[in-house]
C-alpha cells in the first residue's frame, strides 16, 4: 500500500463528511492530513506504531489509529461505513469542477445522478440549470469539464510518471553493472503530460535487463515479452514500456526514440543534405553505408555540425535551425536555484512551522524561502487576518536573527480581488519582504475584465510576482481566458515577475507561454507552492517547464543571491 492509496482513503472520508455537513475542523483535519500523507518522503507503510506515526505534521490519534487499520487490514471500517449511507460512486461526480461534496449530493437527491454518464446526459438535456444554485453557466461548465476529463483520460501527468520511471531506472542500475538507461519519448522531453512511459536500456547482457525489470516489484502484469521490448503494467495500472538495445547504437536508439516526430524528421532531411543518413541504430555515409557514431547520443549532433540539443527543447524542428546558428539559450539548470519564493506554513493551510521549514530548506541548499500563507478573504484556505500576518512577520525576523546563511523571507500569496484591488492594505503590505498576488476566485469574468484585474494588481509597487497565472488545473480546469499580450506587456513594464508553479497540476506559467513572455523582457520566479515541506523537491518538476520554456538562469529572479534578489524586490517601490 503506497502513500497515495492511505491518502486516497482520507480524501475520501473529507469528502463524505462534507456531504453529511459535518464540522469543517474535523473535514479540514483529514483533508491535511491526507495532502501530507500523498507528499510524504518516506513511505508510510514502514511505519510501525501509532506513537511514530503521530510524528508526521497533521496527524493526529485518530488519523494514526486508522493509518495503522489501514496498514493491516487494507481498509478503513469508518469509511466503509460512510460508503454504504451513499451510491458508490458518488465521489467521482466531485472531479468535476465546479462540483463539490454538497452539489453532488444534491444532484443525487434531486435528479438521481449517480455517475458522470448520468450526469452528462441530465446537463445536455438542460435539468440542470432549473436546481437551486446552479444555472446555465454551471451547466456549461459541467459539461466542459467531463468534456475535459475525456480529453485527459489515459495521459498522465509527469508528476506520476517521473518518478515511477526514475525508481525502475534507479532500481535496475542497483542490480545491473555498466547498465545504461534512460526514460525516452515525451517523458525525457519533460512534457507536462505524457501517453506511456517509455525506458531505454543496453548492457553486456540484454536478456538479464528484461528479467530483472519484469520480476521489480512494482510490476503487477506482464502484458507484452519480445526479445528486445517489453511492456508490464504496474501496480497502479500505468503501463511502462522497456526496450533493449545494443550498446553501439545505445545513443542512436536514445536520440530516435526521445522524438519529437517533427524534430526527427527534420534532423533527418538535414543529414541528408550533408551526406548522412540517420536512424535507431546510428549515423551513416549516405553514399558507402559506413556507420560513424551511435553508441552516443551527442555523437549524432556532433557530426552534423550542431550542438547538443537538450531533449526538453527538441519539439518543432526550429530549435535545428537556431543550433546551426549556434544561437541556443543556455537553459537554466536545478542548481542554478538559490530559494523558493511561494511557500505555506501552518499559519494557513500549510502543515509546518517556520522553523521546519527554514531547517528544510536549508537542508535542500538554499539560502533563502519566502513565506506566503493565503490572504485574508481565502477563508477555506485558512487565510490570515492582519493581526496573525502582522504576527507572522514578527516571528520570521526573530527567527532569522538565528539563522546562519540562511533567511526566511516575509511574504504573502495575496488574493487579487474581483476588481484587481489586492487583499491587504498597502501599508501592510509595506511591511513584507515580498508579495505574491493570485486569483482563487471569479474565474469566469470576461477575457477584457480578468485581463484588466491581473493587469491592475501589476500596478501595485508592492506587488512582485503573479501566482499561477492561468490558473489552470490539468485535466480539471481549463486556462483563464487572458489577453496573454496585454498581460506580458504589463509585467515586464512593471517589473512584476510571473510564476512557474512546480505543482504537477498547474505547471503554470506553461512551457509556451514562458517563451513568448521572455520575447516581451518578462521575469520568473520558479516556485513550489509547498504546502509541506516534503514538497520542496518538486521544485524540478518547474525546473522542467522553464527548460521547456527556453528560459536561462538570468530569466529567473530566484537565481540570484539574497541580496540580489532583496534588490530587486524593492526596486519595484
Ligand atoms: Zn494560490
Ligand atoms: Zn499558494
Amino acid at each position: 500500500m503506497d502513500n497515495s492509496q492511505i491518502a486516497k482513503v482520507f480524501y475520501q472520508i473529507a469528502e463524505f463528511l462534507e456531504m453529511k455537513e459535518e464540522n469543517p475542523f474535523k473535514i479540514r483535519a483529514y483533508e491535511k492530513a491526507a495532502r501530507t500523507i500523498e507528499s510524504y518522503s518516506k513511505p508510510i507503510m514502514l511505519f510501525k506504531s501509532k506513537e511514530e506515526l503521530e510524528k508526521i505534521p497533521g496527524v493526529g490519534e485518530s488519523i494514526a489509529e486508522k493509518i495503522i487499520e489501514i496498514l493491516n487490514n487494507g481498509a478503513c471500517r469508518f469509511l466503509e461505513e460512510l460508503k454504504e449511507e451513499f451510491p458508490p460512486e458518488i465521489l467521482t461526480l466531485n472531479e468535476i469542477p465546479g462540483l463539490g461534496p454538497k452539489k453532488s449530493l444534491q444532484l443525487y437527491k434531486e435528479l438521481k445522478i449517480k455517475n458522470i454518464q448520468d450526469l452528462e446526459k441530465s446537463a445536455l438535456s438542460g435539468k440542470i440549470r432549473n436546481l437551486k444554485g446552479f444555472g446555465e453557466k454551471t451547466e456549461s461548465a459541467i459539461l466542459k469539464g467531463i468534456e475535459l476529463k475525456k480529453q485527459y483520460k489515459g495521459r498522465l501527468s509527469i508528476g506520476t510518471a517521473l518518478p515511477i520511471s526514475l525508481e525502475i531506472i534507479e532500481s535496475l542500475k542497483n542490480k545491473i553493472k555498466n547498465l545504461l538507461i534512460s526514460e525516452a519519448g515525451s517523458l525525457r522531453r519533460r512534457k507536462d503530460n505524457i501517453g506511456d512511459i517509455d525506458i531505454l536500456a543496453s548492457g553486456d547482457n540484454n536478456k538479464l535487463i528484461i528479467e530483472s525489470f519484469i520480476k521489480l516489484p512494482l510490476v503487477k502484469e506482464l502484458k507484452v515479452k519480445g526479445e528486445t521490448k517489453v511492456s508490464i503494467l504496474t501496480l497502479d495500472n500505468l503501463q511502462v514500456d522497456l526496450r533493449v538495445v545494443e550498446k553501439e547504437s545505445f545513443g542512436a536508439a536514445l536520440q530516435y526514440f526521445t522524438g519529437s516526430k517533427q524534430h526527427n524528421i527534420e534532423l533527418r532531411q538535414m543529414a541528408e543534405s550533408k551526406g548522412f543518413k540517420i536512424n535507431e541504430y546510428g549515423i551513416f555515409k549516405l553514399k558507402s553505408n559506413q556507420k560513424i557514431a551511435g553508441a552516443k547520443e551527442e555523437e549524432i549532433y556532433q557530426v552534423l555540425g550542431l550542438p547538443y540539443i537538450p531533449p526538453e527543447i527538441r519539439e518543432t524542428g526550429e530549435e535545428i535551425k537556431i543550433a546551426l546558428k549556434d544561437q541556443l539559450p543556455n537553459l537554466i539548470n536545478l542548481k542554478d536555484l538559490k530559494g523558493d519564493l511561494h511557500f505555506h506554513s501552518n499559519y494557513s493551510e500549510g502543515v509546518n512551522t517556520l522553523e521546519e521549514i527554514a531547517a528544510s530548506g536549508q537542508e535542500f541548499g538554499y539560502n533563502y524561502i519566502a513565506l506566503t500563507d493565503h490572504s485574508q478573504s481565502l477563508k477555506v484556505a485558512n487565510g490570515m487576518p492582519p493581526e496573525k500576518l502582522k504576527e507572522q512577520i514578527k516571528k520570521i525576523r526573530a527567527l532569522n536573527k538565528k539563522l546562519k546563511n540562511f533567511q526566511i523571507l516575509a511574504g504573502a500569496e495575496v488574493d487579487i480581488l474581483i476588481d484587481g484591488a489586492l487583499d491587504y492594505p498597502d501599508n501592510l503590505l509595506k511591511e513584507l519582504d515580498l508579495v505574491v498576488g493570485s486569483i482563487h476566485s471569479h474565474f469566469k469574468q470576461d477575457s477584457a475584465l480578468l485581463t484588466k484585474r491581473i493587469c491592475k494588481a501589476m500596478q501595485n509597487p508592492y506587488l512582485n510576482i503573479i501566482a499561477h497565472p492561468s490558473g489552470r488545473l490539468l485535466g480539471e480546469r481549463e486556462e483563464l481566458n487572458l489577453n496573454w499580450e496585454e498581460i506580458f506587456k504589463t509585467s515586464a513594464e512593471t517589473n512584476t515577475a510571473l510564476e512557474i508553479n512546480a505543482y504537477p497540476q498547474r505547471l503554470d506559467l506553461k512551457d509556451l507561454y514562458c517563451r513568448e513572455a521572455k520575447v516581451y523582457g518578462c521575469k520568473f520566479a520558479v516556485s513550489t507552492d509547498s504546502h509541506n515541506i516534503n514538497s520542496i523537491n518538486s521544485i524540478k518538476y518547474g525546473i522542467n517547464v522553464a527548460r521547456r520554456g527556453w528560459l536561462e538562469k538570468t530569466d529567473v529572479i530566484n537565481t540570484k543571491s539574497l541580496k540580489e534578489l532583496l534588490i530587486w524586490l524593492k526596486s519595484k517601490r
